[in-house]
């Protein structure tokens, strides 16, 4: 497999190439052709295996294939994380492969200000990329609308449910549109995450490596 048997937009395929990134990685190849299909994914897969650019190249696709301007304060895709420090790296990953795309990522994590963030919220996002405490947070405020969310990513699940997110993580989802793509990445798939997964995903492609 190549990433150009994708059929991915000029401007990811050049972000790609100038990443260094010749070929998808088997938790890529698994996941790429169901996310980009629009299906939700469910996939077991490590830190390390290239799994943030598994579910991030479909949105960035879907993205340049189909722009639309956020309304303010509103999110077109969510991802969460269990930690401030993934939470930077994936949305470092979206960064570069959104490249050329002219898109507005943001950072919602806790332990800086919340100003900032409101503020790159007020333009609307196409993007946003936190940690559950400060999402809620923002969510409770109307400064982070995600009524009209089409993607909904939760990676690292099972460290969420070890760091007691999951109260957090289910007032999310509850906001969330029924229609819209999501896919759960966790490194082990313990019963907990399992029934979440039950209740986020739809017909989910399940990968595993
Ligand atoms: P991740 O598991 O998403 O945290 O990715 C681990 C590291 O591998 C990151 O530094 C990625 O930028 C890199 N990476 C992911 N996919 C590829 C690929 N297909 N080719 C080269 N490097 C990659």
């Amino acid at each position: 497999v190549t990433f150009e048997s994708f059929g991915f937009a000029t401007p990811i395929l050049q972000a790609l190439t100038n990443s260094g990134f010749n070929k998808p990685t088997p938790i890529q190849a698994g996941a790429l052709p169901a996310g980009l299909a629009g299906r939700d994914v469910l996939g077991t897969a490590q830190t390390g295996t290239g799994k943030t650019a598994a579910f991030a190249l479909p949105i960035l696709q879907q993205m340049a294939a189909n722009p639309l301007r956020p309304r303010r304060f509103a999110t077109r895709a969510l991802i969460l994380s269990p930690t401030r420090e993934l939470a930077v790296q994936i949305e470092q990953e979206f960064k570069k492969f959104g490249t050329g795309l002219a898109l507005n990522t943001v950072l919602v994590v806790g332990g800086v200000g919340r100003t900032g963030q409101v503020n790159r919220m007020s333009r609307g996002a196409d993007i946003v990329v936190g940690t559950p405490g400060r999402i809620c947070d923002l969510m409770s405020t109307r400064n982070l609308i995600i009524d009209q969310c089409q993607f909904f990513v939760l990676d690292e699940a099972d460290r969420m449910l070890d760091l007691g997110f999951m109260p957090d993580i289910r007032r999310v989802v509850a906001q969330l549109p029924a229609r819209r793509q999501s896919a759960l990445f966790s490194a082990t798939m313990p019963k907990e995450i399992l029934s979440l997964a039950e209740g986020l995903l739809r017909e989910p492609v399940r990968v595993s490596i």
